[in-house]
């Protein structure tokens, strides 16, 4: 049945949809005694209501068994990253012993490109998107810095063509190829958490490895989001954290996937922790690090069992509602988003969806550019209990008024947002446009 902008349709669609029930399994904020609309899970998810159990076992198991904790009970501490491990390579396609939950985020980033940049003899450029996080442009940049070399000559960025706001596999493929034998890595995002693009993974690692780079992905807004098949995709190495569409809490920790034809292998580089020595061997004490098989072997530290425990009660979610259910109402939801925002157009054109249009090449983010409205709409929203997300106008210089032009992102995420939202979302943008007509 074609989408319809009615109220009534969303709430069928609700009643059709067989994720519905998992909403129920999640804290909501509140607004004027009603849950709030959120559309921020791309940022900070829901909490799910199982985290606090999850929680409290723990600090019970402490409190009870203290350092005996660590080999007591049905997830002892020693043992405790292995128990995250089957659901995150579900999450990313990947196979167990290819995957482990460690750190943060941007530190994974830094350990992987140890292993993985290793600049020498005219191999020594990293090629990655335009307008990457922050965080991984610091990270790259301080990289090629520590390793002797000029970011302005190592870094090449991938930026749309004039006019566009999104990047061409071709021209992704195309830089990668013209850099050829200098390239030593090749950096992308998974999901752009600016334009919500999804790019291209597997022709990109296909690419970088056919002039002989490595490639690795960073998932902060893919994971829990769109399918993954790293493992098949061959990617060398990918890292994501797991407080955005994973729902594991604000700092939560990181997931590391390294592909097996360099997990298995102890001669790559790397930095050393004791937690990633050999297992059997760990408490000898010794000297002589001998890495554990597969991506445990780049863990440093002992498990941040509390954060890792809340991780857990949300990656058991994930397990249960299986990634290919969750995008196919993904595709649902994200489309009906669309196609309101496409309506309120037709009567005046006051949105333009930067995102691409493809379903394949997108997640549940929609970046909506606003020319005039700005602020004051993103303002209005909130007054109205719509939690989204507003980041200024960066692609067009100073060229217009502050807080004028800008990006509302809007994240329906299919584990807890319903049609309902999303057309009471798009039934407020309407009203704002009434309402300054009037
Ligand atoms: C959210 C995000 C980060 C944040 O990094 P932390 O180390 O977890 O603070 C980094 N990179 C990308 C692409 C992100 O989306």
């Amino acid at each position: 049945m074609p989408y319809q902008p009615t109220r009534a349709y969303a709430r069928e669609q609700d009643r059709k949809d067989p994720l519905r029930h998992y909403r129920e399994q999640f804290y909501f904020p509140q607004h004027k005694g009603r849950d709030v609309l959120y559309f921020t899970g791309n940022s900070l998810g829901l909490q799910p209501k199982s985290a606090e159990d999850a929680l409290k076992h723990e600090l019970e198991h402490w409190k009870n068994h203290a350092v005996e904790g660590h080999f007591r009970g049905e997830m002892p501490w020693m043992e405790y990253h292995k128990f995250l491990q089957p659901q995150t390579a579900h999450v990313v396609g990947a196979k167990e012993e290819e995957v482990v939950v460690m750190n943060t985020l941007t530190t994974n980033l830094h350990l992987m490109m140890v292993s993985f940049y290793r600049p020498a003899s005219g191999r020594f450029k990293i090629i990655m998107e335009a307008g990457a996080f922050p965080s991984d442009q610091y990270a790259v940049e301080s990289q090629v810095r520590w390793h002797g070399y000029d970011p302005e000559q190592a870094i090449v960025e991938v930026a749309p063509r004039p006019g566009e706001d999104c990047l061409r596999t071709e021209d992704i493929i195309a830089t990668i190829e013209q850099h050829g034998k200098e390239v030593a890595l090749v950096m992308f995002g998974g999901v752009n958490y600016f334009t919500g693009q999804f790019f291209a993974l597997k022709a990109i690692a296909e690419a970088a490895h056919k002039v002989g780079a490595y490639a690795g992905f960073d998932l902060a807004h893919a994971a829990g989001n769109v399918p993954l098949e790293l493992h098949d995709w061959g990617a060398d190495f990918a890292v994501w954290c797991s407080y955005k569409y994973l729902n594991s809490g604000p700092g939560g920790p990181s997931g590391v996937f390294v592909h097996e034809r360099h997990g298995n292998n102890p001669e790559l580089p790397r930095f050393a922790g004791w937690w990633g020595h050999d297992e059997k061997e760990r408490f000898l004490m010794r000297k002589g690090f001998s890495p554990m098989k597969g991506a445990a072997g780049w863990q440093l530290s002992n498990a941040q069992v509390l954060s890792f425990a809340v991780h857990k009660a949300s990656l058991d979610i994930f397990e249960q509602a299986t990634m290919t259910a969750l995008r196919a109402k993904s595709e649902n939801l994200t489309g009906y988003l669309e196609f309101l925002v496409r309506e309120i157009n037709r009567e005046n054109e006051r949105f333009h969806i930067l995102t691409p249009e493809d379903p394949g090449a997108r997640g549940c983010q929609l970046s909506i550019y606003t020319h005039h409205e700005g602020k004051r709409l993103h303002n209005y929203l909130e007054a109205h209990g719509v939690i989204s997300d507003w980041r200024e106008d960066n692609l067009h210089g100073g060229e217009v008024e502050p807080g004028q032009a800008g990006v509302i992102r809007v994240a329906p995420v299919p584990l807890y947002n319903s049609f309902r939202d999303v057309f009471e979302f798009a039934a407020l943008l309407k009203e704002y446009g009434k309402r300054k007509e009037g």
